[in-house]
């Protein structure tokens, strides 16, 4: 059923009683020619490109939970091509296109806003990094503007310019970077592939692979054995836990990332903005609600929630960039289980075992990377090799020394 204005008035005369289902909720069958784990947004993406792009529609998709349960549905929204390095610059620039014409394409209102992204500098030495980076970006035909302080006052006068610490000198701005509604984006990926034939299907966790002659020809699941010829894994915080079924090791830690909401204030915040002097990012939802978040709680976990010290760490970074914010009450905050790579990059790519594929490495920021992560991983499950896009993003550079390290710190999956 497609959705349009028309529609809305023409169920608006019948009660709303004849809209069907966003999706099927199909049982599983025995087999498949490729399995997707993992319902989040990169699972989701992966099997709408495959039927879309690829005319692969006899696809399972298996979440253990409900899709979106996990950081699909937990993170703060933002999406951004602001990248540096060659290797990162022209996928996430594929995925903001991909962002730009999404709606559109899968039918469905992702609520895209490209309200902007603005990172404040606070020194000298950040202001060329920002300026080394605007430029990257402009190279690569990516908008970027560097605002100097009085044009940050004009769009956030709110902020505090002249704390004695962290005095704000200017910002790189980028224009078409902003948020989309992270769980609308799962339901909208679903809906269409579902539309195409994909097979959604929830409460299905995965709890073994089946192998013959090594190669992984289908996976043990709570609701029974499902063949495959190509499994791929898209399970974000749990990739180690399930790597570990078929004995893979991999270069992923499990760190628990926080998110936090206030309470519905006055339109105050235009667009994305972050500290410079630490790890705080902040925007205002539709509802007015202020959406933030930091840094990592710094410790190795699976489990889906924070604690105290970084809530108090995150709440003083929000009143030293806005002193305002120290007024508005917290609603609520959660965490996802982040999937750190030891580079802060992604890893798109085969794994050692024939049939098995790997999507994971996402850190703090794949929501913004859920179209073109879709995209590619389906190109390389499809074609058996990798999209132009995502070549650098092989599992073996931890070995070769082929590292996209965005932000320069070595092998510290705590801090990317
Ligand atoms: C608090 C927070 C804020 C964030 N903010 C941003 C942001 O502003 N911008 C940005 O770009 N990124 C952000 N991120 C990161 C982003 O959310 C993730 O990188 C991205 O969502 C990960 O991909 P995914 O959506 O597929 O993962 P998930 O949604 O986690 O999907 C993985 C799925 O796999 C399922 N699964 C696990 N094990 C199994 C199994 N054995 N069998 C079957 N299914 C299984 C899980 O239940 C889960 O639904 C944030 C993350 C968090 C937690």
């Amino acid at each position: 059923m497609r959705y349009s204005l028309l529609r809305l008035v023409a169920q608006a005369f019948k009660g709303h009683r004849g809209w069907t289902p966003a999706w099927r909720d199909p049982a599983p069958k025995p087999s498949y020619d490729v399995i997707v784990i993992g319902g989040g947004g990169h699972g989701l993406a992966t099997a709408y490109y495959l039927a879309k792009n690829h005319g692969i529609r006899n696809v399972a998709l298996l979440e253990k939970s409900y899709i979106g349960s996990g950081n699909a549905g937990r993170n703060t929204t933002i999406i951004r091509s602001n990248y540096l390095l060659p290797g990162n610059e022209p996928f996430y620039e594929h995925s903001m296109k991909l962002w730009e014409g999404l709606e559109q394409d899968l039918n469905y209102n992702a609520m895209v806003s490209q309200r902007g992204v603005l990172n404040l500098f606070h020194s000298d030495a950040q202001r060329d990094a920002a300026a080394r980076r605007g430029n990257a970006m402009r190279l690569c035909g990516v908008d970027a503007e560097l605002l100097l302080t009085d044009d940050v006052r004009r769009m956030a006068p709110f902020l505090d310019f002249d704390n004695a610490r962290f005095p704000i000198h200017g910002g790189l701005l980028q224009r078409r970077g902003g948020t989309a509604r992270h769980d609308a984006v799962v339901w909208g990926f679903a809906r269409a592939a579902s539309d195409l034939g994909v097979d959604i299907i929830q409460d299905c966790e995965v709890t073994g692979f089946i192998r013959q002659a090594g190669r992984v020809v289908g996976v043990e699941t709570s609701r029974g054995e499902i063949r495959a010829q190509k499994v791929g894994m898209a399970v974000a915080g749990s990739t180690s836990r399930l790597a570990n079924l078929v004995d893979l090791k991999l270069p992923i830690e499990s760190h628990v990332l926080q998110a936090f909401v206030s309470e519905a204030i006055k339109p105050l915040i235009p667009g994305v903005i972050t500290f410079g002097a630490g790890h705080f990012y902040i925007s205002q939802s539709d509802k007015g609600s202020l959406v933030f978040g930091g840094d990592l709680d710094g410790y190795n976990s699976y489990a889906q929630r924070g604690n105290l010290p970084t809530v108090e760490h995150v709440a003083e970074e929000g009143v030293a960039i806005m002193p305002l914010i120290g007024r508005v009450r917290m609603l609520r905050s959660w965490g996802g289980v982040m999937d750190m790579s030891m580079d802060g990059s992604p890893i798109i790519d085969h794994t050692p075992i024939e049939g098995l594929y790997l999507n994971t490495g996402w850190c703090y920021g794949g929501f913004k990377a859920t179209p073109a992560s879709g995209w590619c991983f389906a190109h390389l499950l499809a074609r058996d090799e990798p999209h132009e896009v995502a070549r650098a993003y092989k599992l073996d550079r931890f070995a070769t020394g082929h590292l996209i390290d965005e932000k320069g710190q070595g092998a510290m999956p705590n801090l990317h």
